[in-house]
């Protein structure tokens, strides 16, 4: 058996490709899927040392399997952290990582547009167990500074945000969650390790929905979370393989493939959008674009410092209301109509009909979420095809 192959040396294309596959007696190539649910001991006393800890082998899918481990290793080296737990979905890896490091009484101070299921979470569910969560502006550091509390314990953040793109000074906030004893925790989906480190940058802990762009072609649900040791390996850890969300080895499988062709993807994806979004901005139908790539975007520089590129969701607010927006999406012919996003194929979306549907019409003004405003998730279609496709629809509206 070869022992496995890592070195903290490489670049982050051959992390993704060569991290964490221990090779089995059978030489194989490719990671293979450890597809069961528990492990032989080789005698009663071996038995005894995995379950004392003394030995650290495999006991129990829902605790450890080779497949979610290779994974495991692969992302954490990609993100630079020390340890990295999957997870069922990313909604568990959020969950898990609120269960691990909060306590009743604590207080979550959060970025103001986050996913829709999150916002839920901390607001309808949390607030259950006596975990208060408020809400900050993105954009606007001294407004988080204002928004301490003595109980605050985790700063919430994604960059950029949904459907807006608003981009947040990560060092700037991981600078005011440590100089108040906070820890910064990062959703890292939009721009993933290929786009943006988060904890080089600062933060302490870095969120996935792996179901998004790591695993970059709409086929399986899960999650992660990276950080250190003793917070993720540990704490983290502790929750998941009590609680039991954790991640299948057939998934952990596909996204552990997805990952060998991450930067590569988000590149493309990267330069699609741009392309995009800076044809929509031509038009005359379009009031504004929305995406961190365009001058015109508020924190573009911010962006280029903090970002290799601008990424795949690019938003825009088409002239005529909800009407002209419903009658764009349904004029197209190549982009799917869902919510989904980062996914090889591009897809459009009306986020107040539909994310952001159940906000009430304050909640979207104060969210800046129009009626006339639409995502497009770029995929990697030829270019050509995408503008056509939006250009034949435009003509319609
Ligand atoms: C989709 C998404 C999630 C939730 O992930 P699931 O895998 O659907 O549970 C969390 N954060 C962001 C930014 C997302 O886009």
């Amino acid at each position: 058996m070869k022992k496995e192959q890592r070195n903290s040396a490489w670049g982050l294309a051959t992390q993704a490709i060569r991290t964490g596959h221990r090779r089995t007696a059978e030489g194989e190539h490719s990671e293979p899927i450890f597809a069961t649910s528990s492990f032989v001991f080789g005698s009663a006393a071996e038995a005894a040392a995995r379950f004392s800890g003394d030995d650290p082998g495999n006991i129990y899918s829902r605790f450890t399997n080779p497949t979610v481990a290779c994974f495991e290793q692969r992302l954490a080296a990609m993100e630079g952290g020390e340890a990295c737990v999957a997870t069922a979905s990313g909604m568990s890896a959020i969950l898990a990582t609120c269960m691990g490091l909060l306590r009743t009484g604590d207080h979550i101070l959060s970025s103001r547009s986050i996913f829709g299921s999150t916002t839920m979470l901390f607001n309808k569910y949390l607030s259950r167990f006596g975990i208060e969560t408020s809400y900050a502006p993105s954009g606007n550091p001294e407004e988080w500074a204002r928004s301490m509390r003595p109980e605050t314990r985790v700063l919430f953040l994604e960059t950029p945000s949904n459907p807006l793109t608003e981009v947040a000074d990560i060092g700037a906030l991981a600078d005011l969650a440590h100089a108040n004893g906070c820890l910064l925790v990062v959703d890292n989906c939009f721009c993933t390790p290929a786009l943006q480190l988060p904890l080089a940058l600062g933060a302490d802990i870095v969120i996935h929905s792996a179901t998004k762009y790591l695993d970059g072609q709409g086929r399986c649900l899960g999650g992660a979370v990276v950080g250190s040791a003793e917070q993720v390996g540990e704490e983290i850890y502790g929750v998941l393989r009590t609680g039991g969300a954790t991640m299948s080895p057939f998934n952990a499988w596909v996204f552990l493939k997805g990952l060998e062709t991450l930067q590569l993807r988000m590149r493309a994806h990267s330069q699609n959008a741009q392309a995009l979004a800076n044809w929509l901005e031509s038009l005359p139908a379009v009031e504004r674009v929305h995406y961190p790539g365009l001058e015109s975007h508020p924190q573009h520089d911010l962006a280029a410092r903090q970002q290799k590129a601008a990424g795949g969701i690019c938003s825009f607010e088409i002239k005529g209301g909800q009407a002209a927006a419903w009658k764009l999406i349904d004029s197209l012919e190549l982009l799917s109509i869902t919510a989904n996003l980062g996914d090889t194929k591009t897809t459009i979306t009306h986020p107040a009909s539909t994310t952001h549907g159940r906000l009430t019409p304050e909640e979207k003004a104060a969210a800046g979420i129009g009626d006339g405003l639409l995502r497009i998730a770029v995929g990697l279609e030829d270019f050509s095809d995408i503008q056509a496709d939006l250009a034949q629809a435009f003509g319609k509206v």
